[in-house]
C-alpha cells in the first residue's frame, strides 16, 4: 500500500490516470484511510478541474476560491471564516 509521500508525490500522475493499476489501486485504498491525502486530492482534483474550464470560462465558482485561500493561508481564523 502507498505510504503519504508517495500517495502525494503520485498525485498529478494519479488524476492523470497514468499509473499502473497495482499503484493506482494502492493509492485508492490509502486516500480511503487517510484523511490528509484525500483532502489533498480532493483539492487538486477540484483545482484541475477549474483550470480546464478557464480555458473557455472565466469564472472561478467563489466556494472553490475561498477553499483556495484557506489551502495557501494559514493564518485565517480556525471558523471558516476569513477576517
Ligand atoms: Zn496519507
Amino acid at each position: 500500500m502507498a505510504d503519504c509521500s508517495e500517495t502525494l508525490r503520485e498525485l498529478e500522475a494519479f488524476l492523470d490516470g497514468e499509473l499502473t493499476t497495482d499503484t493506482t489501486e494502492g493509492i485508492h485504498a490509502h486516500l480511503e484511510g487517510c484523511m490528509d491525502c484525500l483532502q489533498a486530492f480532493d483539492f487538486h482534483a477540484e483545482l484541475r478541474m477549474v483550470v480546464r474550464e478557464k480555458c473557455s470560462n472565466d469564472e472561478i465558482p467563489a466556494g472553490l476560491l475561498s477553499r483556495i485561500e484557506q489551502c495557501f493561508g494559514e493564518d485565517f481564523d480556525g471558523d471558516g471564516t476569513i477576517g
